[in-house]
């Protein structure tokens, strides 16, 4: 027991930030424009790519996205086993559970990049927009805050996106990791017609 707390000390003492932010974005763009221009590498999900990660892993980036079927950061961002950290829930809202997953990506994985992803025509952001919540109240409260006068579903659903990466960025885990460069915080809107997703700046 002793031996594995030491052995996550270490790993949590120096994570190995295998890209920085900037090439850990780039990396996703990339492998986006690939899918949307229906040319996928399809990235690497082999037997052999699997057992090499048996011992650890070290994804470059961590996707925070909605559950939605149509929103798999894996397939749209062309990526393979072990290089993304997701987590998904409805309306790609971050609550302690989520970001305790977050923090550990960055952490104690060495991700460099966290992007909250969210997309055309999800159904929570929409529902809290119509005010028909009585079965996502959990959801339902995390996303309300963001949606002050939005017009339409696109600009709810990117007021949600910049206020979740705001208050990512200033939570303390996040936020060290920021200020040392080792880690960058956005967010990005998926087009669920085009396949393509655009950096929010
Ligand atoms: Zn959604």
């Amino acid at each position: 027991m002793y031996k594995k707390f030491f052995l996550l000390f270490l790993i949590a003492a120096h994570p190995s930030f295998s890209l920085t932010p900037s090439e850990a974005l780039n990396n996703l763009i990339d492998g986006n424009r690939r899918y949307a221009e229906d040319k996928p590498l399809h990235a690497d999900h082999s037997a052999d790519r699997r057992n090499s990660l048996v011992q650890g892993q070290a994804p470059f980036a961590t996707i925070v996205s909605c559950s939605d079927s149509r929103v798999t950061p894996e397939i749209i961002f062309d990526q393979g086993t072990g290089d993304t950290f997701v987590v998904r829930v409805a309306g790609n809202v971050v609550g302690p559970i989520e970001l305790d997953s977050i923090d550990y990506s960055t952490k104690v994985l060495g991700s460099g990049l966290v992007l909250v992803l969210g997309h055309e025509s999800c159904g929570a952001v929409k529902a809290v927009m119509e005010k028909n919540t009585a079965d996502i109240e959990a959801v339902a409260a995390l996303i309300q805050p963001a949606l002050k006068k939005p017009t339409n579903l696109e600009m709810a659903v990117k007021a949600n996106v910049k206020h979740i990466v705001a208050q990512l960025k200033k939570s303390p885990i996040l936020k060290r990791l920021i200020d040392e460069k080792k880690l960058e915080c956005i967010g990005a809107y998926y087009k669920i017609e085009s396949g393509s997703v655009e950096i929010l700046k």
